[in-house]
């Protein structure tokens, strides 16, 4: 795997999905020697359970785990701190990382209770966790999911979880995207893989997860959240971390240098979370049949970016699902439906995409 690749893989079984990552990725190559020491980086900023759009799902880790145990390494630590007031030994219970721990014997670390020590990052003086800098090879693992402040949040910002809560007090005082960028500069993000199956629609703790049912394998943080903002419906301009992150050469934010590569493992699977109130109003205006998730879940972003920006759907109703091929009609989402009169092509298509095609 190289830096500007990105592995897509669709489908609701995360354990399986993680591991064929791994694979894909020949993982093992780019660790290499057995005895490093390595750290996976979940985000479990509160305990709630993953189904609620908050959390990385305890399979994602499972998934890596089995695989790099297979292969031979076994020094392995989950490395978390849980957001300010939250009890980062009660999330690892509720998300199911204490039972992953006692299962495969490896570590977990609540950075809230680590020592730390001071790093100039790139210009800043930021205090860092040891557990996470003491890791030969790390593995962040963020959750695909909207940001109430910084718009998104996902591989670069999930970082924040190793940094001591006097860090991410001040963090919030200089306004978080410039520390965030300066931060990445020093904690190590080797290999990352997003868990996008239910990620939350525009919060960080959560409540109203939206399924889209892929997770995403990079080593680029920067090239991996700029794809992310296309996903969920915003512009890399939106997000300014990015930006500054790439200024800082941490990588590379020009998604037309990117290698995209997508699994359609179990791409057909629908839509199996209740829709909370909120999406349910988002929604009234379309009409599914056997829409997968993953299509089905883009469109739900770009709804709501539409609705943060006051941009109205023009047409309605939208079409979009399997159901939808060889017929025709007026508008449609995805390539089951490119019978119809306006079309918007993808397999899934991207929030982005979808939002300029409504908004003509
Ligand atoms: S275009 Fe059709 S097959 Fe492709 S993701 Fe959308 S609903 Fe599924």
């Amino acid at each position: 795997m190289k830096k500007e690749d990105i592995l897509v893989i669709y489908g609701n079984e995360p354990k399986e999905m993680a591991r064929k990552i791994c694979e894909n990725a020949s993982l093992e190559t780019l660790i290499g020697d057995k005895n490093k020491k390595i750290g996976l980086k979940p985000n479990l900023v509160l305990p709630h359970k993953a189904e609620n759009g908050a959390t990385t799902h305890s399979e994602v880790a499972e998934g890596i785990i089995e695989y790099l145990q297979s292969k031979g390494y076994f020094d392995i630590s989950i490395i978390e701190g849980s957001c300010v007031g939250s009890d980062t030994e009660q999330a690892f219970r509720v998300c199911g990382y204490t039972k992953l721990a006692e299962t495969y014997h490896v570590k977990n670390i609540d950075t809230r209770k680590d020592t730390w020590t001071v790093h100039n990052c790139k210009g800043v003086e930021i205090k860092i966790c040891n557990s996470a800098l003491s890791v030969d090879y790390m593995i962040n693992l963020p959750v695909l999911k909207g940001h109430c402040q910084t718009k998104i949040t996902c591989a670069l910002k999930n970082n924040k979880g190793v940094i001591p809560d006097s860090e991410k007090r001040r963090f919030h005082t200089m306004g978080l995207h410039k520390p965030i960028a300066h931060l990445n500069t020093v904690v190590r993000n080797d290999f990352i893989i997003v868990d996008g199956i239910c990620g939350d629609l525009n919060f960080e703790e959560g409540g109203t997860p939206v399924q889209m049912n892929r997770l995403i394998g990079a080593m680029d943080p920067v090239l991996c959240d700029a794809y992310v903002c296309g996903l969920i419906g915003y512009e890399v301009s939106d997000v300014q971390y990015i930006k500054i992150a790439e200024e800082m050469g941490i990588g590379s934010a020009d998604m037309t240098k990117a290698n995209v590569m997508e699994t359609d493992q179990n791409k057909k699977h629908i839509d199996n979370i209740k829709p909370t109130n909120r999406i349910q109003a988002l929604v009234k205006d379309i009409k599914s049949k056997d829409a997968c998730s993953a299509c089905y879940g883009s469109l739900i972003y770009a709804l709501e970016r539409m609705k943060e920006k006051g941009i109205s759907v023009k047409y309605t109703p939208i079409c979009i699902g399997q159901e939808y091929r060889g017929k025709s009609g007026e508008v449609g989402i995805g390539n089951c439906t490119r019978g119809f009169q306006k079309s918007l092509g993808g397999c899934p298509p991207k929030a982005i995409d979808i939002m300029e095609f409504l908004s003509k």
